[in-house]
């Protein structure tokens, strides 16, 4: 599950079909300079009215179906709280049955080194860990993505995927631990400054690698054939500045029949995939609108820009555990038998602390999430031109998430804007164009 928290961090990344339409304006670049995402003109504000078509589109999924997709969201937000409860929890128990302390001295009996030390501290903590969560684990991502019908990996290979992933989270949290260690040893007054920086390069380093050396450890890909489609996403990308040359098409129905797109990578190996599961169950125009929001990503750069913004996060977070370590172990460290912050039987202490940090920080995380998302959005529809598309696509995979949730709601928990603002910027899009002749011709909105 950890996996999963520390991949939606990573989360932060057209053309008219010429068959439909044959006024179609020629694609063009979409402007970039003034991305604002508050600057559309009002709802009412046009012989096309926007609000009534965003309430006429959210009103085709039914009550049912939002009552479902609701209580799914509500389950993933009490989820999110009761990980991070059973990370502390178990921090606690290693923490106060001195087990820590003993996975120090055992650590301490192989070796000399210390920097060894500590990654074989490391190494036992995120083996405990991972064992423990397990049950937490097998019920999120398997038996309640089954319940919900979103998830179509057998247990075998969900097993084989969760395997791999640990894997990943060893060999990398073993490294990023003993890195940490090393920087308290040689800084231990900033070293949580110092830990920043060395965790941006983490984040950057597996943005690079992960489109190349990762996602082919749980899918394959392959060239999208030449066709109507592919001239249509080249078209798109060459009038936008985004490399057309890599056009893939992921396996993802073999993990879920959910609904995603991406365009990822650097220097040559720029990429843009498509989840198998678009070609099976969107249009030409779907797809356009989706692709052409995540160039968005990619034309703006959002995948360099956040790196700043989570730095600060992690500072104030590395900041709080710093300024919080000697406290507590100041109340408790006779009874932990952990007494320095170089120590890495103090570990289980770092890690609890950070996991509390990280979920208050929640908020913080998700708005900027949601930011880039709301500009590539309207790159999106700059670029692809597609707003009915665009606002049908959210209907698509209704059956996860909360439609309408509360400002309140959607500030803490959601990473991108919710499916009713999506759409609402989708009408309010084509209402501020209604006058273009490829929109006042194109499909029509209920
Ligand atoms: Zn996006």
């Amino acid at each position: 599950m950890h996996t999963y928290r520390l991949a939606a961090i990573f989360l932060l990344l057209a053309v008219a079909c010429g068959t439909a339409n044959a006024q179609a304006l020629p694609p063009k670049a979409a402007p970039t300079q003034h991305v604002a995402v508050s600057t559309l003109a009002p709802p009412a504000n046009s012989v096309f009215n926007a609000e009534q078509a965003t309430k006429a589109y959210l009103a085709e999924v039914s009550p049912a179906q939002r009552a479902r997709a609701a209580a799914f969201a509500e389950g993933n937000h009490w989820l999110m709280l009761e990980d991070s409860l059973a990370a502390v929890a178990i921090c606690a128990l290693l923490l106060f049955t001195r087990l820590s302390a003993k996975m120090r001295d055992l650590a301490a009996g192989l070796t000399r080194s210390r920097v060894l030390q500590s990654a074989i501290f490391a190494f036992q903590f995120l083996v405990i860990l991972t064992v423990l969560t397990f049950p937490l684990s097998f019920y999120e991502d398997f038996l309640r993505r089954h319940a919900y019908g979103i998830s179509n990996l057998t247990f075998a290979q969900w097993l084989g995927e969760f395997g791999i992933g640990f894997g990943l989270e060893l060999v990398a949290g073993t490294i990023f631990i003993a890195v940490v260690y090393g920087l308290i040893r040689a800084a231990p007054r900033v070293w949580w400054i110092w830990c920043t920086v060395i965790a941006i390069c983490f984040l950057a380093f597996a943005m690079l690698i992960s489109p190349v050396y990762i996602q082919p450890l749980f899918n394959t890909s392959t060239p999208l054939k030449p066709g109507p489609l592919r001239s249509a996403i080249v078209q798109l990308a060459d009038a936008n500045g985004v490399p057309s040359n890599h056009i893939f098409v992921v396996n993802t129905s073999k993990q879920s029949n959910l609904l995603n797109a991406n365009v990822s990578g650097l220097f040559g190996t720029t990429r843009i995939s498509l989840d198998d599961t678009l070609l099976k169950r969107c249009t030409t125009r779907e797809i356009l609108a989706v692709v052409a929001h995540e160039m968005g990503h990619y034309v703006l750069d959002h995948s360099v820009m956040v790196l700043p913004w989570l730095g600060l996060i992690l500072l104030v977070g590395f900041g709080f555990v710093a300024a919080s370590f000697g406290g507590l172990t100041g109340l408790f460290g006779g009874i932990w038998n952990v007494r320095e912050i170089t120590d890495p039987a103090g570990l289980p202490l770092l890690y609890a602390l950070f996991a509390i940090y990280m979920l208050i920080a929640t908020p913080a995380v998700n708005t900027l999430s949601r930011t880039i998302e709301a500009q590539a959005d309207i790159f999106g529809l700059n670029a692809a031109r597609q707003p009915d598309a665009f606002a049908r696509f959210f209907l698509l995979d209704a059956g996860i998430d909360d439609l309408t949730p509360s400002p309140l709601e959607e500030f803490v928990f959601w990473n991108h804007p919710s499916a009713a603002q999506r759409i609402s910027v989708a009408m309010r899009w084509k209402a501020a164009h209604i006058h273009d002749p490829d929109i006042a011709n194109g499909p029509t909105s209920p």
